[in-house]
């Protein structure tokens, strides 16, 4: 397969079906997981059957119980279902963040996308070090800019599917070294290829702010840098009109996780509508150009086949909250239709 040419994807999007006019993207989710492995990999052990007890759905929801079952989700059939179910309510768009560490299936994506009709964008890149192939230690920046830079021109993880978007790259605490030097290449591969970056931040209030300093001094586009889990991150109207100022994207995208005990932080994670009173916040500050969502679904019990909120809950519970708190169906349509598909766009 030819290489795509920075000229030829300029103006366009790109979905794991090819380039795309970005007027028909549609209603976007911007940050989930269909068809992933979040397992550590030092506990993986093989195959693992699809779905979970769900007679253990609260413990599971509470991280009493873990269970790699939980973790899992390989099954084409079960991610091309609740891709359905977002059509039917309304959605037309998924960006799909699984990446290096969490074991993409780009074949598999465009399975879902032939068999229910959804544009599907698809990441490149690393997620967080612990998750990282341990051979990344020894490659340099620029040979892993350039793998970002082949997913997104020529195909990714060695198939003809090609990335419409770089990211999730990941980051830990504390911060490690072979995650700034991914970071680092994504930086190199935007400019290269005129993407826009997702970065899953470290689980500390402070590391986003590290990240617009990092951005900076690697001349990213900030205007296309999406930092992704705010509502497990900020917690303070300073850090988050800080940040906002900054010209930074920012991403709710724990939409329908709403239990105190969180196992993966020691955090109070908001409820639904603790996020869009911030969201408000940062609308009536002037940044409405900045602001998208969505769920991060990277546990099955998320999923509805397996009684969850699924990836439609935005559409049934979300949006139609939103015009009850204030946003008016103009603004709706920025975080869901316009901001999207400005950052889908190559430029
Ligand atoms: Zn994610």
């Amino acid at each position: 397969m030819a290489r795509l040419t920075r000229s030829e994807m300029k103006g366009k999007a790109q979905t794991v079906l090819g380039l795309l006019d970005p007027a028909a993207l549609g209603s976007t989710l911007f940050h989930e997981h269909l068809i992933w492995d979040l397992t550590p990999p030092p506990l993986r052990k093989g195959p693992v059957p699809p779905g979970v007890d769900t007679a253990h759905w609260w413990n599971l929801a509470n991280w009493v119980d873990p269970d790699i079952r939980n973790t899992t989700q390989r099954d084409v059939g079960i991610a091309t279902r609740a891709v359905a179910e977002v059509i039917e309510h309304g959605g037309r768009c998924i960006v799909e963040l699984t990446i290096g560490g969490i074991r993409p299936d780009p074949e598999g994506l465009a399975q879902v996308a032939r068999a229910t009709g959804a544009n599907i964008v698809m990441g490149c890149g690393h997620y967080v070090h612990d998750y990282q192939d341990p051979r990344n230690a020894e490659r340099s920046v620029d040979e892993l800019a350039q793998e970002m830079v082949d997913a997104v021109q020529l195909g990714a993880w060695g198939t003809n599917v090609r990335s419409g978007i770089l990211g999730e790259i990941g980051c830990q605490w504390p911060w490690t070294d072979l995650e700034k030097k991914t970071l680092a290449a994504a930086c190199l591969a935007q400019q290269e290829t005129g993407a826009a970056l997702h970065i899953h931040p470290a689980r500390h209030q402070d590391h986003p702010w590290m990240l617009v300093e990092f951005l900076r001094a690697h001349r990213a586009d900030l205007s296309r840098v999406i930092i992704d889990h705010i509502d497990r991150t900020i917690f303070d109207d300073d850090r988050l009109f800080r940040l906002a100022d900054a010209g930074v994207i920012l991403e709710w995208d724990l939409f329908g996780q709403e239990g105190t005990y969180y196992g993966l932080a020691d955090i109070d994670m908001p409820n639904d509508g603790a996020r869009i009173r911030d969201m408000r916040k940062v609308f009536d500050r002037g940044h409405g150009e900045q602001v998208v969502i969505s769920h991060d679904i990277c546990h099955v019990i998320r999923l509805s086949e397996f009684g969850g909120h699924g990836y439609a809950h935005i559409y049934k519970k979300v949006l139609p909250h939103m015009a009850k708190r204030g946003f008016s169906q103009d603004e709706i349509n920025r975080i869901m239709v316009g901001n999207p598909k400005r950052l889908l766009t190559f430029v």
